[in-house]
């Protein structure tokens, strides 16, 4: 069937500018046509005076399981049943929150997160669409593995699946997760902030590891995302080919200059600092913690100036999971106070995300033969009502809509 959406505003992410009075033709789940509002016969939803963007993308989450505690040793007192539903309300509240797209990168009990994918695309689950990692390829003992138990303490395969241990079996493991149903391949290029006894800053696979994995990966079709927070391991990371860097919280001039030469993609979550300020001393949350969490954050957004002024291409990851599913917009403002205009925060939310994926032929901006996904928020384009969109449309269907009860 043939409908069309009307609405006051258009952002065009593609000419970053703001198209006024358009009308959305839509047929099943992709777009026809957009353009002026004018000379249509059929069905037409006026959202009135709204401003519409392309349906939201966010390059880093976490959608699987029981909401994060820090406490790995939770991760094994559920079963992966328990995992796989407690994601439903996950992937509800980030559909509803506007994400029609995300990149889920990586669960610590491999391929939970290929059901989820799958269980949404069949119907049975509402949510977005999703591209999953599967597992993430790690050493042992890294910052991708469930850490913290006694040293003769085995953990079950399940959540050792892509333990690497040298540029061999690197490639095996690489291959493994793609067979299992993974769409990209997720890296822990260093260590992570959350693991107990890893090192953030500290490098963990060599760069002739990450080449190979670039390399195996580009076999099946699929690329590489690689967790980074070191200054180091970004740089191996970059020069060994992945697609986008995670974190960055440590992001030198060098760096930024290596990023923008390569065309490597910058996913950082700059906004998950401010819920922990916010919400950290609730959670148990002490001083010297609290201190740290703002110390990473400021080196983590002096980073992203640093980007922005040398032209990386800047995609929008957030980490949900980290801090509740649904929250990830609030995002965009803060990158709009570190460097980006609202249309500029919007285009790494949609565009510059979809083309992260290599799914800007479906994804990321509204354009004839791409899916109907759609966010609408009421009056003039203001980034921060971006935080809670009115109105969600996935696939031509309409899957939250607030503005009536609004105005
Ligand atoms: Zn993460």
């Amino acid at each position: 069937m043939t409908r069309a959406v009307r609405c006051a505003r258009l952002v065009d992410v593609v000419g970053e500018r703001v198209l006024t009075d358009q009308l959305i033709v839509i047929e099943g789940d992709r777009i026809v046509s957009t353009g002026p509002a004018a000379g249509f016969d059929g069905e037409v939803v006026d959202l009135g005076d709204v401003t519409v963007a392309p349906g939201l993308i966010d390059l880093h989450t976490h959608l699987v399981g029981v909401a994060a505690c820090g406490d790995y040793a939770q991760e094994l007192k559920h079963s992966a049943a328990r995992q796989a539903f407690a994601s439903i309300p996950n992937a509800r509240d980030t559909l509803l929150a506007g994400f029609t797209t995300v990149r889920d990168v990586g669960t610590f009990r491999a391929f939970v997160d290929v059901a989820l994918r799958d269980a949404i695309d069949a119907g049975h689950v509402l949510g977005p669409r999703m591209a999953v990692a599967g597992a993430y390829v790690t050493v042992r003992g890294g910052g991708g593995m469930l850490t913290g138990f006694a040293p003769d303490v085995e953990v079950p395969k399940e959540f050792r699946f892509g333990e690497t241990r040298s540029v061999d079996d690197i490639r095996e493991r690489v291959r493994e997760i793609v067979f299992h149903g993974a769409d990209l391949i997720k890296l822990i290029a260093t260590g992570a902030v959350l693991a107990n006894g890893t090192v953030p800053g500290a490098p963990e696979l060599t760069e002739a590891q990450m080449r190979a994995a670039v390399e195996e990966a580009s076999w099946y079709g699929r690329y590489v995302a690689a967790h980074a927070h070191g200054t180091e391991g970004i740089k191996r990371a970059v020069r060994a080919g992945v697609r986008s860097i995670e974190h960055a919280c440590f992001l030198d001039d060098e760096a930024a200059d290596l990023m923008a030469a390569h065309g490597t993609y910058l996913s950082a979550d700059i906004w998950w600092a401010d819920w922990i300020r916010e919400t950290g001393p609730s959670q148990g949350y002490d001083a010297e913690q609290l201190r740290k969490n703002d110390e990473t954050a400021e080196a983590q957004r002096e980073g992203f100036r640093k980007a922005v002024r040398a032209g990386v291409k800047i995609g929008f990851g957030t980490d949900a999971g980290g801090f509740p599913h649904g929250l990830q917009g609030r995002q965009l403002a803060t990158m709009v106070e570190h460097g980006l205009t609202p249309i500029q925060a919007l285009k790494a939310a949609t565009l510059t995300s979809a083309e992260c994926m290599g799914w800007a032929d479906r994804v990321g901006s509204i354009a004839p033969g791409l899916y109907a996904d759609l966010v609408a928020v009421p009056g003039e384009l203001d980034i921060t009502k971006f935080a809670d969109v009115a109105f969600v449309m996935k696939g031509g269907e309409v899957v939250e809509n607030t503005l009536r009860a609004a105005s």
